[in-house]
């Protein structure tokens, strides 16, 4: 078992701080996924959690113990990089023993861990090629093996699909889930920018920003309550769209007009007090349908993608150019220089305030 638990951990490099104030705890057989633009400090706090990195504030423990000041290898912890840097002079066999040789196992427990990493991770057939007889999803297998001969309590991946092609990264992305369903006891952590991988990988994710946590949840509690307008617009593609108004009726259900036209609602509550309350009307574009009463959005299509099963329309909403993006089902390039009109079912208009949505006030 390994809980982690992060109590205000921050990081400095000098006078910048690059990440502060993060609180978060993970449980045993977890897969936490960090995502965030780049350059939010995803990766420095991966290595934080692995001792690579010094953690300049707060406290890190792994069941209960303090690790700030615990080497790496004292961690019970393994890190899979991006770039996975295979000795290629050696097959997938010794490639895997390394660590285990250098730490002068026993050759009968050297076998049976590669026996059994080689089994999870499909690699049988391949123990005695040398890495460049196989392919980058494979190599990446490798990599993995390495980690998991060791027996870690804790998994670090730092967007370990990266450098794989797009085909592959679907592939890979599969056996990382099957591998997680195979280790139920490990703890894993995943870095990626991805928001699909994050999407279909994480038990729960961590959306980071600006140095700290903007929201952390179930990949639908984020895509279905997001906290804020950043992870609203950081989850889900293309983005939510957002647009200004101001609240005209308010009660168990909230009606708002938008600026340059439209009037949506939204099954978000309000009280009489917000009444004019300036709010930011939030629509995914799948969530927008063509309207036979009134419209939230009415506009010109000005171009149209047909993606095969769904068709995104780029409407331009009135003079100032301000645009909506929407996702129908099917094929509709007969809509382009057409003007439509959208809208949505209350259920799925979210409403956001200085910028934090109107469910958690
Ligand atoms: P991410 O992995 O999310 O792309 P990083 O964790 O690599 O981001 O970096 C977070 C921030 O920390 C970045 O702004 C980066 O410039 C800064 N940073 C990383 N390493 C150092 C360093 N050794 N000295 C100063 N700043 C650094
Ligand atoms: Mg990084």
């Amino acid at each position: 078992m390994a809980d982690l638990k992060l109590t205000g951990v921050e990081k400095a490099y000098g006078e910048v701080k690059v990440l502060r104030d993060i609180n978060l705890d993970i449980k045993t057989g977890e897969l936490i996924v960090f995502v965030g633009p780049s350059g939010c400090g995803k990766s420095t706090l991966l290595r934080m959690i692995a001792g690579l990195e010094k953690i300049t504030g707060g406290t890190f423990t792994i069941d209960g113990e303090r690790m700030n000041d615990v080497p790496p290898a004292q961690r019970g912890i393994a890190m899979v990089f991006q770039s996975y840097a295979l000795y290629p002079h050696m097959t997938v066999r010794d490639n895997m023993a390394f660590a285990l040789k250098i730490a002068k196992k026993p050759q009968a427990e050297i076998d049976a861990a590669i026996e059994k990493a080689a089994r999870i991770l499909q690699l049988t057939p391949y123990l005695d090629r040398l890495p460049k007889a196989l392919s980058g999803g494979q190599r990446q297998r490798v990599a993995i093996g390495r980690s998991i001969v060791r027996d870690p309590k804790v998994y670090l991946f730092d967007e370990p699909l990266s450098n794989l092609d797009a085909a592959l990264r679907v592939a890979t992305r599969i056996e990382i889930a099957q591998l997680k369903e195979q280790m139920p006891n490990s703890t894993m952590v995943y870095v990626t920018h991805d928001q699909v991988e994050a999407m279909t990988l994480a038990s729960r994710i961590v959306v980071l920003a600006g140095g700290g946590i903007a929201q952390v949840g179930t990949p639908l509690e984020l895509y279905e309550r997001p906290e804020n307008e950043f992870v609203a617009q950081f989850i889900g593609s293309p983005a939510m769209n957002l647009t200004a108004g101001e609240v005209v009726a308010t009660g168990a259900q909230t009606t708002i007009r938008l600026e340059n036209g439209g009037t949506a609602v939204s099954i978000v509550p309000t009280a009489a007090a917000d009444l004019g309350l300036k709010v930011n009307v939030g629509v995914r574009p799948e969530d927008l349908v063509e309207a036979t009463g009134a419209a939230i959005f009415e506009g010109t299509v000005e171009i149209t993608e047909a993606l095969g099963e769904v068709t995104l329309l780029y409407l331009k909403r009135d003079a100032k150019g301000s645009q909506v993006i929407a996702k129908l089902p099917g094929i509709r390039p007969e809509l382009r220089h057409s003007t439509v009109r959208l809208t949505a079912d209350p259920a799925k208009v979210h409403l956001f305030t200085g910028g934090k949505s109107l469910l958690y006030r």
